[in-house]
């Protein structure tokens, strides 16, 4: 296979454990364009995935830190499914995808890389994508920067 370029996996890779879970930290830090938070609800926020698997990689995500979906309420999941939908809304008017892979990891053993705190992930696909970027792989490519999206989702989330 080819070298393919995608820094932030590399640096996912080699980072080192965080201490604090970065889903109970971030949201409540006055800083969401470095943390690039794109919306707080009440029950939920949405987050770009900052190791993307496609750009416009995004997470809906609980603001408790529970690890197990039956110990969740009505009220969070109603939230957390709005703004599923709000998400899949804003990032067809925004990036046009041609479709969406959209689901939870629970359990480490499932691949959730944030363990123990629930979240959603978003990923835009479009035709062709698969043809050079398994969908489960080790080696991505991503052809657009953080930052730049951000910023494109941004003023779509909070007009
Ligand atoms: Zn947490």
């Amino acid at each position: 296979m080819d070298h393919l370029w995608a820094p932030w996996r590399m640096q996912y890779i080699t980072k080192p454990k965080e201490g604090d879970c970065i889903f109970c930290v971030k949201p409540k830090q006055d800083n969401d364009r470095i943390n690039l938070i794109l919306h707080h609800g009440k029950n939920n926020f949405i987050i770009l995935n900052a190791y993307p698997y496609n750009p416009g990689h995004l997470m809906v995500v609980f603001y408790r830190h529970v690890a197990n979906l039956e110990n969740l309420s009505n009220e969070e999941t109603k939230e957390h499914f709005e703004l599923i939908q709000k998400s899949v809304t804003l990032l067809n008017n925004t990036i046009h995808p041609a479709g969406f892979n959209i689901g939870l990891n629970v359990g480490k053993v499932a691949g959730a890389g944030v363990e123990g705190h629930l979240h959603t992930h978003i990923v835009p696909r479009w035709q062709g994508d698969v043809n050079f970027m398994p969908v489960i792989g080790e080696t991505r490519v991503v052809s657009e920067g953080l930052d730049t999206t951000y910023d494109k989702l941004r003023d779509a989330f909070s007009p």
